[in-house]
């Protein structure tokens, strides 16, 4: 009933998959990405070749840090962040227990244990420094931080907290590519950016993500020694790759670790140089819709709009909400269903999951988070006219 795109925007979500009048998240994609994989399929180079390269190049410029390696996923990104940090058995890693469950299953993946720790408050779902502080032991190797929705966590804090003590830190910011760092007092002094605050980084390109290649991601770190191992790690353990001799830069390897394959190929790097392009527009499309939704959310009584408050920008990769408890949520949810609005939740507590129970801990404001959280539907393309409708639904069928 609503135009909401344009026609020459193609959106294979909405025209085939999807039957949702307003879907969750939705690709960006136009003719610049089909002409992109073209250019890839026309020169028959399909894997690690310049579109890899000038990716990491472009990536790497973009968060303002020394080393960018594109890989498969963040997942692996996880599993290779770890692994260079020599994590490993009988090391403990703190971590939110409110996250994707990648960080948890890749700290199981290298033998080490997870340390749940809890948020910092329904409107700021994101670790909080004092509980990593309580969780810290003799045991404890790295944390994990994960910018929860796009929106930073207290790097200040944490920094502080883990220089110290010799405690690496890793910074899942799959939600977070492009978000702007800014200290505690809203200042954003060195301009630096999500992915260049910790040791090692990893970003997903997934394609509900702000950067979207279908599978995909980026590791980055600042570290020479880390980098180092990371491309040997990638491709593996082999020191030269298949592209060094095509080159004629090199006839023979050797294989000095034992490596995985985490090596991303020119189609997916093709994309991802496309949408590298048009993120900052992306973003700042994000963050007025964001605003737009806070907007016409604020006098709810009784809900929360986690981040509304903040004073950082963020990348407004999620639109997050609180309802006051668990049923309101369920019947807005149905509610929204009902007229075509799909909506997620971001996330199950891991500790409530089956695998991870062990090591459960309390967190309380994770778990109610949990249980009254819910996200909207939240991409580029979407109209202000979706969400002061999608804020109508939600307005009545509160009351
Ligand atoms: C998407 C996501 C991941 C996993 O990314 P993949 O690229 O699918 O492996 C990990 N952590 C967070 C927070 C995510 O949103």
């Amino acid at each position: 009933m609503r135009v909401r795109r344009n026609s020459t925007q193609m959106n294979a979500r909405n025209s085939t998959v999807s039957s949702w009048r307003i879907p969750l998240s939705d690709i960006n994609y136009g003719p610049e990405e089909e002409a992109a994989v073209l250019r890839v399929l026309r020169s028959k180079w399909l894997s690690m070749g310049s579109e890899v390269q000038a990716f990491e190049k472009e990536f790497a410029e973009m968060v303002g840090c020394k080393h960018a390696f594109a890989i498969t996923n963040a997942t692996a990104g996880l599993h290779l962040a770890l692994k260079v940090l020599g994590v490993g058995p009988g090391d403990e890693v703190i971590q939110p227990a409110m996250n994707f469950v990648a960080a948890a299953n890749m700290t199981v993946a290298v033998g080490a244990t997870p340390v749940f720790a809890d948020i910092v408050a329904l409107d700021e779902p994101t670790i909080d420094p004092a509980a990593i502080e309580r969780c810290i032991t003799p045991r404890t190797k790295a944390v994990i931080v994960m910018h929860y929705g796009g929106y930073l966590c207290r790097m200040g804090d944490i920094s502080a907290i883990c220089r110290g003590r010799g405690i690496a830190i890793i910074e899942d910011a799959c939600h977070a590519v492009g978000a702007r760092y800014t200290d505690d007092a809203g200042r954003s002094p060195s301009g630096r950016m999500a992915g260049d605050l910790g040791d090692v980084s990893a970003f997903s390109f997934f394609a509900n993500k702000n950067l979207v290649t279908g599978e995909g991601g980026m590791i980055a770190t600042n570290r020479d020694d880390l980098a180092k191992t990371i491309k040997l790690l990638r491709s593996h353990g082999m020191t030269t790759l298949t592209w060094d001799r095509h080159e004629g830069h090199a006839n023979s390897y050797d294989v000095v670790m034992n490596g995985l394959n985490y090596r991303l190929d020119e189609l997916h790097a093709a994309l991802g140089r496309v949408q590298l392009q048009k993120l900052d527009r992306n973003n700042s499309r994000r963050l007025k819709l964001t605003r737009e939704y806070w907007n016409n959310l604020k006098d709810l009584r009784g809900w929360v709009l986690p981040f509304s408050a903040a004073r950082q920008q963020g990348a407004g990769h999620l639109m997050c909400l609180v309802a006051p408890d668990a049923s309101t949520k369920t019947s807005v949810v149905d509610g929204l269903r009902s007229v075509g609005v799909q909506t997620s939740m971001h996330y199950p507590t891991i500790t409530s999951f089956e695998v991870f129970k062990s090591q459960a801990r309390m967190v309380p404001l994770s778990d109610a988070f949990s249980n009254r959280s819910f996200t909207l539907p939240m991409f580029p393309t979407l109209q202000v006219d979706d969400v002061k409708f999608i804020a109508e639904c939600i307005g009545k069928a509160t009351h």
